[in-house]
């Protein structure tokens, strides 16, 4: 007998997992949270195999660096599950995030791991009165950091025995020894709010202070006793059987391990400059000033019941178009999922053409709306 997954709800506020994918245009969408976020490359080919064989073989690295597989049916969903089970562990409960080089990167001032391992094992109860977006963000404040997410309580390492505590506006400086059991506080305050709480709902919260400066995956890092080389993901999206090329490549070059990393990033650990050049060839983004780090797009009408325009095909056409230091969103419709910051540039799906939204976001009434073949003088002309 078939057993079939719950389904993620798709309003506001859920997420998908492996064990409840996300209804999506193109079918279900499981997002898979693995253990320590890196693979090897024979791990990253054998769930490649798994998308081709059960979803529809598209496979995306999220903003914040979770791998997502689409395409995957009522009946496909749990098989996928019980494969990418086999290749890979799979982390539930409280999602707690540190910096995808945490413990290998000499620059950082404390390896947060343990503390958040520590947060982990404590918060198994307590998650389940949590919301699924509420995430605990320990940052040991290397170079690769953290401090552009969004999270709900932010401990950032600040000294050898200090670390920084945000919860919505407040930031407060405590001590390692109180670092578990402040966090547990500040968590049990928002689980009684009720499971749409989050850090933000607490009383005596200011603002969320605005976003750290954005650091580039894209680029090379020195590990301890390596270095680490950042590709992206046009997009955040890929396909099987490129994917499948890469772990090739990786294994011909000598890569021992991708560690997923936000900006839809992989981070090759041992690249040489001959695997980035077959990276690159493969199409992924290997240098930083590549115009497609400016832009963030949706997979639109290609996958998505509400989207009115294809929008990773319209975000590749106008890549070369865009103006230097200015970034570019096409969002299939105005929900603007992939990008709910404003940004310079705003394209939006509409039954009547693609709205222009200048410094906005893709909810904001555009200043114009366009018909395809003007897109892209207005995206070059835009600054
Ligand atoms: S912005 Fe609209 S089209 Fe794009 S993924 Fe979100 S809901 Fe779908």
């Amino acid at each position: 007998m078939s057993v079939v997954l719950p389904i993620a709800s798709h309003r506001r506020g859920a997420c998908p997992t492996l064990d409840a994918p996300m209804q999506t245009g193109d079918g279900l969408l499981a997002r898979l949270r693995i253990e320590g976020a890196r693979m090897t490359p024979d791990q990253l080919s054998a769930i490649c195999a798994l998308a081709a064989e059960h979803g529809n073989g598209l496979i995306e690295v999220t903003d914040r660096g979770n791998l997502q597989v689409r395409g995957l049916t009522n009946t496909s969903a749990a098989p996928f599950a019980r494969g990418a089970e086999t290749v890979f562990k799979i982390m539930r409960g409280l999602v707690v995030e540190t910096p995808p080089l945490a413990g290998d990167d000499p620059t950082e001032i404390a390896d947060p791991r343990p503390l958040a391992a520590s947060i982990r094992a404590a918060s198994v109860l307590l998650a389940a009165r949590l919301g699924p977006k509420v995430t605990v963000v320990v940052d040991g404040n290397g170079r690769l950091n953290l401090s552009s997410l969004k999270a709900d309580i932010r401990l950032t390492a600040i000294g050898s025995n200090q670390w920084a505590c945000s919860v919505g506006g407040r930031s407060d400086v405590i001590l390692r020894n109180e670092a578990l059991m402040i966090t547990l506080g500040h968590l049990r305050q928002i689980a009684n709010l009720g499971k749409h709480a989050r850090a933000d709902d607490l009383p005596g919260t200011a603002a969320a202070p605005r976003p750290g400066k954005d650091v580039s995956p894209i680029g090379q890092f020195a590990l301890r006793d390596a270095t680490a080389s950042g590709i992206a993901l046009p997009f955040g999206s890929s396909d099987h059987k490129t994917l499948t090329a890469l772990a090739a490549a990786a294994r011909r070059h000598g890569v021992t391990a991708f560690r997923l990393a936000p900006h839809h990033a992989l981070l090759a650990v041992g690249a040489t400059p001959a695997f980035m050049t077959e990276a690159a060839a493969l199409g992924f983004i290997t240098a930083p000033d590549d115009p497609r780090t400016r832009i963030s797009a949706c997979i639109g009408s290609d996958g998505c019941a509400s989207g009115h325009i294809p929008a990773r095909a319209i975000a590749a056409q106008l890549a070369s178009r865009l103006a230097p230091a200015t970034d570019l969103h096409v969002a299939g419709c105005d929900k603007g999922c992939a990008h709910p910051r404003p940004a310079d540039i705003t394209l939006v799906g509409r039954p009547d053409g693609y709205g222009l939204v200048r410094s906005g976001r893709a909810g904001d009434t555009p200043a114009t709306v366009l018909r395809v073949d003007q897109i892209e003088s207005a995206v070059a002309a835009a600054r």
